[in-house]
């Protein structure tokens, strides 16, 4: 599992360029365990703003750098993929439809996001945990090996004191940089942000840009940012910094409170966003960090801090920009989070080689969509036609890359499978029409392979309970079938008589057919035998009414079966209703 997937994959790309500049790098040191012991390590980085629930579109954030980092490892490189929990950022602002959350959260803006109480019930000490617990858990069902970095902790433990008092030093230079973009629009963070939100802060008219920057008053420009004693909110100006001292003095426009603290030993601030984010990339050595926004823009983040993160002695890493990923059935989706999928929401729907294996599979800068809607199926069929085509060696090398780096990582090994990944399509119709009783689900598997049958529900999980999930929370009430309870009298009465003679052809060969396969030859089958021609006959061997008298008869079915024009697949559906139920339901 563990072998090195050397082809042309996107992430094979990025692993040498990788590598490539981590030896640049550190001249004379190797990076291969092989060939030194004490190699330096590669270090590749994310960073999440625990704000409120992550949201899955940012998880891109993470698998970019995740499978890179998976890529190297195969390889026999040390790599760390740290993730910065920017939970030392400010509170800008209540997100709706948090459950247990209130109103009364609004006094918090300001505050770090570790000084924020968790919402109500929340068994997490503050609202940054809170938030940060469910993306934790989902990264580990996805095999993502991290270390994670609390920017609170560091900050407040006084680890960056020496790249503060240097920024402090250095601020006439960070001004300069900062100043040449600053008549410019300054785009949003770096992070992915729902529209709405983005759009907010564009109309708010960019608090973000003057709080990314660091502000200047009456004392100068300062890129850093004291949290204040008294109501711990970042409203503050600094009015006096003295170099050789470094006594900071400060007024909180908030509450009017006012100090003046020794830097040198003052652990309560932060630096400025735009000079943060260089100051731990010199900080970490990160050689490779993506990002969600166009940096191509004069002034975002990334392009800036290229030139800060010198003042560091550090460099930029490569950073590619990776595009937006979409969801789609999103309207269908409980309100009860703000309408906002999270990871562990795409993963109650889905194993989680299918979820590594979306972002696999396409370049950072090619944007896709999460399926919650029906497309989910369709995406599943694939990803099944992948896997034999992968197990039966005919697949191309970079779908066996991508369905490599679905399954398991270099760290975990492989990933654990649902030992009879049945059709999730199948699995959906039999949740949808058992409507939760196992016994009866168990029985309709059992039976699509009679050959082989499944013996408990337990082989075909969590394939069958992400299955489940999904009918049960994203399919409308409109769209579940309901196989009828008593047949359809007036439906049957007014037949005519092909009609009739179809159903008979149908019941008579249903106990021979009783099987997946068997039952979609024999469904096909009836209106070419009603025809004249042969079960078997290819639709070469047909005219092309035989189409026509298909779809009538299976319209005709759906009628009978579950009183509507469609339906799941009829083999699936058939074997659901069960052959006793289907004889009386189709008149015999
Ligand atoms: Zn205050």
């Amino acid at each position: 599992m563990a072998q090195s997937t050397e082809t042309t994959d996107w992430v094979s790309r990025f692993a040498d360029e990788v590598i490539a500049e981590s030896e640049r790098r550190a001249p004379g040191a190797k990076t291969s365990v092989a060939t030194a012991p004490v190699a330096p390590v590669v270090v590749v980085a994310s960073g999440l703003s625990p704000s409120g629930p992550i949201h899955l579109g940012n998880l891109r954030e993470v698998m970019t750098p995740h499978l890179v980092a998976d890529e190297i490892r195969r390889r026999g490189h040390r790599v760390r993929h740290l993730i910065s929990w920017d939970d030392y950022d400010r509170y800008r602002k209540v997100p709706a439809g948090i459950a247990g959350v209130d109103e009364s959260w609004a006094e918090h803006i300001g505050k770090p996001l570790t000084s924020v109480p968790a919402p109500k019930g929340s068994p997490y000490p503050n609202w940054a945990e809170h938030f940060k617990a469910a993306t934790v858990d989902s990264l580990a069902e996805m095999g993502v090996e991290f270390d994670g970095i609390s920017q609170t902790a560091q900050y407040t433990s006084g680890v960056y004191r020496e790249q503060i008092l240097h920024a402090m030093k250095h601020r006439r230079d960070i001004d300069a940089i900062l100043d040449q973009y600053r008549t410019k629009k300054a785009p949003a963070k770096k992070s992915q942000k729902p529209v709405d939100e983005a759009e907010l802060e564009a109309a708010e008219g960019s608090g973000a840009a003057a709080e990314d920057d660091g502000g200047s008053g009456s004392a100068g420009y300062f890129p850093y940012k004291p949290y204040c004693g008294n109501c711990e909110k970042d409203l503050t100006t600094v009015t006096a910094y003295d170099d050789d001292s470094t006594e900071l003095t400060y007024a909180c426009t908030a509450c009017g409170f006012s100090e003046t603290v020794r830097l040198s030993e003052f652990n309560r601030g932060k630096l400025v966003w735009k000079v943060d984010w260089p100051m731990r990339w010199a900080y970490e050595g990160v050689i490779f960090e993506p990002s969600g926004v166009d940096h191509t823009s004069p002034g975002s983040s990334f392009q800036v801090g290229g030139q800060i993160v010198g003042i560091f002695g550090g460099q930029q890493p490569i950073g590619p920009m990776y595009a937006f990923v979409g969801i789609s059935g999103m309207a269908k989706m409980s309100s009860s989070k703000g309408g906002v999928p999270t990871p562990a929401d795409a993963l109650r729907i889905m194993e989680p080689q299918l979820l590594r294996w979306l972002y696999a599979r396409r370049r950072p800068n090619q944007s896709f969509k999460i399926a919650f809607d029906q497309e989910i199926q369709r995406l599943y069929d694939e990803w099944d036609r992948l896997d034999a085509k992968v197990a039966d060696g005919s697949a191309l090398p970079a779908d066996v890359a991508a369905h490599a780096r679905a399954v398991g990582t270099a760290a975990a090994g492989e990933l654990p499978r649902t030992p009879r990944p049945l059709p999730y399509r199948t699995l959906a119709s039999v949740a949808d029409i058992t409507a939760g009783h196992e016994d009866q689900a168990l029985r309709i598997l059992g039976e699509l392979d009679p050959a082989n049958p499944i013996a408990s529900l337990d082989q075909a999980r969590p394939r069958y309970d992400k299955a489940e999930a999904w009918i049960n929370t994203h399919v409308p009430a409109d769209q579940r079938t309901v196989v009828r309870q008593e047949p359809d009298a007036e439906l049957l009465k007014s037949l005519d008589e092909p009609s009739r003679q179809s159903l008979r052809l149908l019941l008579e060969g249903l106990a021979d057919h009783w099987s997946l396969d068997g039952l979609t030859h024999h469904v096909y089958g009836v209106p070419k035998v009603q025809a004249g021609f042969p079960a078997d006959a290819t639709p070469k061997e047909l005219p092309p009414e035989i189409k026509t008298a298909q779809r009538t008869f299976f319209a005709l079915l759906y009628h009978l079966l579950v009183g509507r024009d469609t339906g799941p697949r009829l083999p699936t559906l058939l074997l659901a209703v069960g052959q006793e139920r289907v004889r009386t339901l189709l008149g015999e």
